[in-house]
């Protein structure tokens, strides 16, 4: 820790406590902000003072803790964009209540034009405990195409949007997915995998529609603490949304976009697809930077490569979407251009064929850069496949928001012996992995507490504690959620544990996260987000807004 006083300070704050989860727990009582950078800490409360000026914003407030903002490195923002301006089935108890909502949207709705539903939801929670059918669909409208999303690797249309989409008795099932089909083979309108991506094409929303969209999931994430998103999947056009957002000072927190690779096409279209996007990992600001390329190697709950059958389905063991041969072969290409990459892989199978793969990039690659191969979830990884993992310096992304939302499932289809290791966050961290937390919003839980609370306890929305021996402590799951990030995202120098030169990027709780009951973590809401030294969410008027606009100093 240092003082500065030469430089006086936009805004001060003294508080008991600032964690600055540095490894060894240092905890700060002041800190100097000038422009977007944290500028001096003191362990002193009085510690800073010389830096006041009449020009000096202090928030002197015992009663707060502060911490690094959250850094939620795998949070679908474009995704839960769309879901909120799509029919909210997520609200639904019953198919006909989710035919019904449909029904409203299709008489606001020019005929002709796609209906959409938010993902954010599960059959789960319905009276029948399954997807609507297409002959279900067909009762709302008839005169729409209709896209039921359900998560990121399920859906459903109905007949017309079957008709429309070319969809037929006729049509394979594509690399990585699988059309639904009846008893008596015509299709149910279910499209699972990456048969929606593939098959189905819904054009876009109007730009300011999407604009302000990404402004209002923005402001949910900073009213929970986020200060910076991996966004998991990003088409070009979604990059191009996100550059508008953040030119148009629309983008509140920060973005670390992953550009889609799909396995549709030869190996040279794909390595075609990765230059034309005329840029390499790394490429942008502190405020949007392109994190990397995204992979996905098998299914969710339903499709995840298993080595052993399902519990449901004797027969069937899940699937890879990529010819590992041909995912090697693209890999190479995109690491020699600059690429970090990250890749989808949740069954056991999954996570071995990827570890396959890394090893041979990284054997023909050297040196290889930090954190520029990750595997996303990594649900089933037993010790060998962890030490692997470790020796190669794959870092992992876990989402605890994942086993809460979607235990059951997990339970019913894979069993207890394959549910309870699900994410075994404290397995990987005793053996030396490197490890950051995020939600996968908006398939569980957006809130970033919530994912320590979950860490700690381990604990589901439907079916109990799961796998107890793989929770963690509470600094640790701080970490995880908050200052990991910054070295997966390269950011370490910029974001990371609270220190002068970092970035301003904090949040305040009234209660200290830390140290206050278990079961009340869930029920913690923040007081005041910082991003970059701008108070992105600060309900109580706590700060002056004009001192913490960087444009007005
Ligand atoms: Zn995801």
């Amino acid at each position: 820790m240092s003082t500065h006083d030469a430089i006086p300070a936009d805004v001060l704050v003294r508080a008991v406590r600032i964690h600055t989860l540095s490894s060894n727990s240092e905890v700060a009582r002041a800190m100097a902000i000038r422009g977007d950078s944290i500028i001096a800490m003191s362990r002193k409360m009085d510690g800073l003072d010389g830096l006041i000026t009449p020009r000096t914003q202090v928030i002197d407030d015992p009663s707060l803790t502060w911490l690094p903002a959250f850094h939620d490195t795998h949070n679908h923002l474009l995704e839960a964009t769309r879901n909120a301006t799509f029919v909210p089935v997520n609200r639904a108890h019953t198919i006909a209540a989710i035919v019904a909502l449909i029904r409203e949207q299709a008489a606001r709705t020019p005929k002709g034009r796609w209906i959409q539903t938010s993902n954010a939801w599960h059959e789960q929670k319905l009276a029948e405990g399954r997807l609507p059918t297409a002959q279900e669909l067909d009762e709302a409208t008839r005169d729409h195409p209709v896209l039921v999303r359900r998560g990121g690797h399920m859906a459903v249309v109905n007949s017309l949007g079957l008709d429309v989409s070319g969809i037929t008795l006729a049509t394979p099932d594509p690399p990585g997915g699988r059309l639904g089909r009846r008893p008596d083979g015509t299709l149910d309108g279910m499209l699972e995998g990456g048969a929606q991506y593939a098959l189905v094409h819904v054009p876009p929303l109007p730009i300011d529609e999407q604009l302000a969209g990404v402004e209002q999931s923005c402001r949910m994430f900073t009213a929970s603490g986020i200060g910076t998103i991996r966004d998991p999947v990003v088409s070009p056009e979604g990059m191009r949304l996100y550059q508008a957002a953040a030119e148009s000072g629309r983008l509140s927190l920060r973005v670390r976009p992953m550009l889609l690779i799909a396995p549709i096409g030869s190996v040279a279209q794909r390595i075609a697809q990765i230059d034309g996007f005329a840029m390499r990992s790394g490429f942008g600001n502190d405020r949007l930077n392109v994190w990397g390329l995204k992979f996905v190697m098998d299914g969710g709950p339903e499709g995840g490569a298993l080595d052993q059958p399902y519990v449901t389905d004797s027969s069937f063991t899940g699937h890879l979407n990529w010819d590992p041969d041909e995912m090697a072969a693209v890999m190479q290409a995109a690491v020699q251009r600059g690429w970090r990459i990250g890749t989808h892989a949740i069954g056991d199978r999954a996570v071995r064929t990827v570890l396959d793969v890394y090893e041979r990039v990284i054997s023909a690659t050297a040196p290889v850069p930090a954190a520029a191969f990750v595997i996303e979830h990594a649900f089933l990884a037993d010790e060998m496949q962890r030490a692997r993992a470790i020796a190669m310096g794959v870092h992992i992304t876990v989402q605890h928001a994942l086993l809460y939302a979607l235990g059951g499932s997990l339970l019913r289809l894979w069993g207890p012996e394959r549910t309870r290791p699900i994410m075994p966050v404290k397995a990987w961290l005793d053996e030396g992995a490197d490890v950051s937390a995020g939600t996968d919003y908006p398939i569980g839980f957006y809130e970033p507490i919530r994912t320590v609370w979950g860490m700690v306890t381990r604990q589901t929305e439907t079916v109990g504690v799961q796998g107890p021996e793989f929770a963690i402590d509470r600094a640790t799951a701080l970490r995880l959620a908050t200052v990991a990030g910054a070295q997966l995202s390269g950011d370490s120098g910029r974001l990371g544990p609270l220190a002068t030169g970092r970035l301003a990027d904090l949040v305040a709780f009234r209660d200290d996260p830390m140290t206050c009951d278990v079961d009340q973590l869930p029920q913690l809401k923040p007081v005041l987000t910082v991003v970059g030294g701008q108070a992105v969410f600060d309900p109580e008027h706590m700060t002056a807004s004009d001192v913490l606009q960087p444009g007005a100093l």
